[in-house]
């Protein structure tokens, strides 16, 4: 049997961690990062590190992306491109999903293959079992590659055809990520200007954030349905609560800019004659944000 082979190129915290997950795996693993020195730790454990980038396309079809963003894959192989033709580009660096699909079809001009990844770990995450990362772009190639993405974590979830479908995952989760780490900072800054610690509130910031898959499967399914009716809630019992929210945060001295977008979205809302309806008829008025 032949030893089982991976490109990776883009050696930031991410990549180095995948570099790892391969070599532990025992696949002979080729590097290359703008920055060589970054793969020194994994040469000395076993890695190549290619003296170009056409060196580290020709050595394998599968070519792991783990860069900053888009453009970054366009500094590192636009100069390489004539050595791009027949390898499989797996992007595991995340940007927006128009992105992914202007890369797909720059990756096909030239003789190439672009499967989108879009990884939902930290680096402590990858090489799991339980670590997930999406995937769309040509089925084939995914199903080909399967072996070399289930390295990089136990579960891929394939979401179709089209190459903006993984980055679309991967945006879906930040939205939530990014808005919830910074209402628990806002939790905390308010908790501190009360005189307690991070640490004061960790099990009631645990148990609030426990709480809500429960509120997402039950709106999940009346949101399908076009159901907004206010037999649980009422959007204007939701105003009242998020202005002592709002007023809570100003009394406490701490910025009150997180809580305000909130308390405006609730406002639209009311403005709209939604008072009577649920909050979750708030998405009226984000879905026609989005047009
Ligand atoms: P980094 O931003 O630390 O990775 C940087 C890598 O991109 C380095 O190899 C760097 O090279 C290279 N790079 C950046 N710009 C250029 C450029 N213009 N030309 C050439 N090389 C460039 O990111 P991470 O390793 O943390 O993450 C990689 C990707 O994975 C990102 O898209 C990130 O959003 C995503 N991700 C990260 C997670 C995390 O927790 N870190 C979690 C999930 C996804 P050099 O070493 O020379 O600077």
């Amino acid at each position: 049997t032949t030893q089982q082979s991976v490109t990776i190129i883009g050696l930031g915290p991410m990549g180095q961690a995948m570099t790892t997950a391969f070599l532990d795996r025992g696949y002979a693993v080729t590097l290359w990062n703008r920055t060589p020195s970054r793969a020194d730790a994994l040469v000395a454990r076993g890695a190549t590190l290619a003296p170009s980038v056409e060196e580290a396309l020709a050595a394998n079809e599968a070519v792991i992306l783990s860069l900053t963003d888009y453009a970054a894959m366009y500094d590192v192989l636009g100069p390489a491109e004539t050595a791009l033709s027949g390898r499989v580009l797996v992007n595991l660096s995340s940007d927006t999903p128009e992105k992914a699909r202007a890369a797909a079809r720059w990756t096909a001009e030239r003789g190439a293959v672009h499967l989108t990844g879009g990884i939902t770990v930290p680096p402590s995450g990858v090489g799991q079992p339980e670590s997930l990362t999406f995937y769309s772009g040509p089925r084939e190639a995914f199903d080909k590659h399967r072996d070399v993405l289930e390295v990089v974590t136990g579960r891929s979830d394939y979401r179709g055809e089209d190459p903006g479908l993984a980055a679309l995952f991967y945006q879906l989760g930040m939205v939530m990520f990014w808005t919830s780490m910074l209402s628990y900072w806002q939790a905390i800054a308010l908790a501190k200007a009360n005189g307690l610690a991070a640490a004061d509130i960790l099990q009631h910031a645990t148990d609030t954030a426990n709480s809500l898959p429960g509120f997402f499967a039950f709106y999940a399914e009346r949101i399908d349905a076009g159901n907004h009716v206010g037999d649980v809630d009422r959007l204007a019992m939701g105003m009242a609560s998020i202005d002592h929210v709002l007023h809570t945060n100003a009394d406490s001295g701490v910025d009150t800019a997180l809580p305000a977008a909130v308390a405006g979205l609730f406002r639209r809302g009311m403005e709209a004659g939604h008072a009577a309806d649920s909050f979750s008829s708030l998405l009226d008025i984000m879905q026609k944000a989005e047009a």
